[in-house]
């Protein structure tokens, strides 16, 4: 088995749509970057990039490439897997942490734990979601920042 951490953190600003997990999230403010900005996805790509033992997702698709402005970060994800897959590794389980002050990110737990699962091609029951506020402490609590943490186990292809 090998095991990946990621983390990524996105500055947030009024008007732009939050996207967390592919998924749209009724907010005051959305995260700023140069592809949708998901900060969930890019931590995964990260932790399954560095599962795999594939590098970052910086050096995949770097920020600087027209090509990958205002991309799907999804995309991000699945050649990230490709490449696990390609070593001859599947997911086992990813467990995901998301850090903003608001909205409350609950409510959308199952929709965002049934997207992840569909672009890891893993059942539900192997990705879980957190969320917390950071108390109203430094950026994040104060509204002017979102981050995520994930974790991401790979298995060998044969094992079940
Ligand atoms: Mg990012």
């Amino acid at each position: 088995m090998r095991i990946g951490i990621g983390f990524d953190i996105h500055r947030l600003t009024a008007g732009r749509p939050l996207l967390l997990g592919g998924v749209t999230i009724p907010a005051q403010a959305g995260a700023e970057g140069h592809s949708d900005a998901d900060v969930l996805l890019h931590a995964l790509t990260d932790a399954l990039l560095g599962a795999a033992g594939a590098g970052d997702i910086g050096t995949h698709f770097p920020d600087t490439d027209p090509k990958w402005k205002g991309a799907a970060s999804g995309l991000f994800v699945a050649e990230a897997l490709r490449l696990a897959q390609q070593k001859g590794y599947r997911v086992a389980n990813a467990d995901l942490m998301v850090l903003a002050e608001a909205p409350k990110l609950v409510p959308f737990r199952e929709k965002i734990v049934g997207a992840v699962a569909a672009l890891l091609k893993v059942e539900p029951g192997r990705v879980n979601f957190k969320a917390r506020t950071m108390e109203r402490l430094g950026p994040i609590g104060e509204g002017r920042a979102i981050a995520a943490w994930v974790s991401v186990l790979l298995e060998p292809e044969g094992d079940r």
